[in-house]
């Protein structure tokens, strides 16, 4: 029996692991346990994944109470050395690029086990984003690659990485989408918020970069107070975006635009359908910039770069700065039906999971 460790710790960590329980089934000789670092620990940024996508609870659970970065790195790594020590197993398996992902690498390089980076070799080249750090440490010290997209094989190349370590097996938060693709379908969201197919604009926006300045927040309520000139603009605002606004007084600035739906953090199933329903949608996500991609809905993207290029070049992602004159002119040409062509990228197809543990059945 091989024992292999997936540690998860946020929002998009919980949605690109949803099917390794059941696609595990298949390979009796592996064992496969979880350990949720506690990153994100409340209930719109955790919870909720688990009771609506019938996720089984995971074996381990780590509390912070630390609220630093490097006081967080420090009490995951010494929660994960005890998981590690009690499970003992042969293979760590860390995902996409957050805190958790870097302090879980460190700890697998540390104890000897073979790490195994599942979003591997995607690169913003921009050392201001604290994701792109977490992003080249992590798989400066990674024994098996996967990846997403053919950037991500590239740049691990020129890194030095072998080649035969580095395994292309497409989007497993894709695979979520396909996987629950009916309830999504199903989800109450527009009845519940009184929105008609079409109608409006979706908005996330959490990167530091943007969120964290009062220049920043200034910016993006003028793009917001553009865009809901003469429509609807769905907001689920992320908890970090809401506590900047706040700091900054600009709270009230926000909330008083009647155009604007600002909610609380969506559920996966309703913040699924608002993007299958939505004209387009105005983001910093990482994650967004692929789902959107997936389902060919246009997609803004206010950031200077993106490591998943692929959206840019093949999906539906556009780049632009927080320019509003920019961006309302993009918004013409969508509502026009002006908008670039657009595809899915390979191997995005729902079976990103069986690949990455028909590999790991073969170690
Ligand atoms: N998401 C969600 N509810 C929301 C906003 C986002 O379920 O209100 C999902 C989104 O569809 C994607 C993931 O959360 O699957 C992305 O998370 P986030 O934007 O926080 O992180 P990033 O991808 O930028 O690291």
């Amino acid at each position: 029996m091989k024992r292999l460790l997936t540690v998860i710790g946020t929002r998009p960590n919980i949605i690109k692991i949803t099917q390794f329980r059941r696609v595990v089934k298949n390979y009796p000789a592996l064992d496969l346990k979880f350990v949720h670092t506690g990153q994100h620990y409340n209930q719109n940024m955790s919870d909720v994944f688990f009771s609506e996508l019938d996720l089984q609870s995971p074996e381990y659970i780590l509390s912070l109470d630390k609220t630093t970065v490097v006081s967080q790195l420090a009490q995951i790594m010494e929660g994960l050395e005890k998981v590690v020590t009690e499970y003992k197993p042969d293979v760590m398996i860390v995902v996409g690029d957050v805190n958790s992902t870097l302090a879980a690498a460190l700890v697998a390089n540390k104890m000897n086990i073979h790490l195994v980076h599942v979003e591997s070799g995607l690169r913003s080249f921009d050392k201001t984003m604290p994701e792109e750090h977490n992003r080249v440490i992590t798989d400066s010290i990674t024994n098996t690659f996967f990846v997403t997209e053919e950037s991500g094989k590239q740049n691990l190349i020129k890194e030095g990485k072998d080649s035969k370590n580095i395994h292309m097996v497409g989007n497993t938060m894709i695979d979520t989408l396909v996987a629950y693709d009916k309830k999504i379908n199903e989800a109450e969201i527009l009845k519940t918020l009184g929105l008609k197919s079409g109608s409006y604009a979706l908005m996330t926006m959490h990167r530091p970069g943007n969120v964290d300045s009062k220049e920043g927040l200034l910016k993006l309520i003028e793009v917001i107070r553009e865009l809901t000139t003469d429509q609807t603009v769905v907001f689920p605002i992320h908890p970090r975006t809401v506590n900047r606004l706040k700091e900054f007084n600009l709270l009230q600035e926000v909330e008083k635009n009647k155009n604007l739906k600002l909610m609380e953090p969506a559920g996966y199933l309703d913040f699924q359908k608002l993007i299958l329903e939505c004209q387009f949608v105005i983001t910093d996500s990482g994650g967004i910039q692929e789902e959107t991609t997936f389902r060919q809905i246009p997609c803004l993207t206010l950031r200077p770069n993106t490591e998943r290029p692929c959206t840019v070049d093949i999906g539906s992602n556009l780049l632009l700065n927080f320019n509003k004159a920019k961006v309302m002119e993009e918004v013409a040409k969508i509502k026009k039906g002006n908008y670039k062509k657009c595809a899915i990228p390979p191997l995005w197809d729902g079976k990103s999971t069986e690949r990455i543990f028909e590999t790991l059945s073969k170690f």
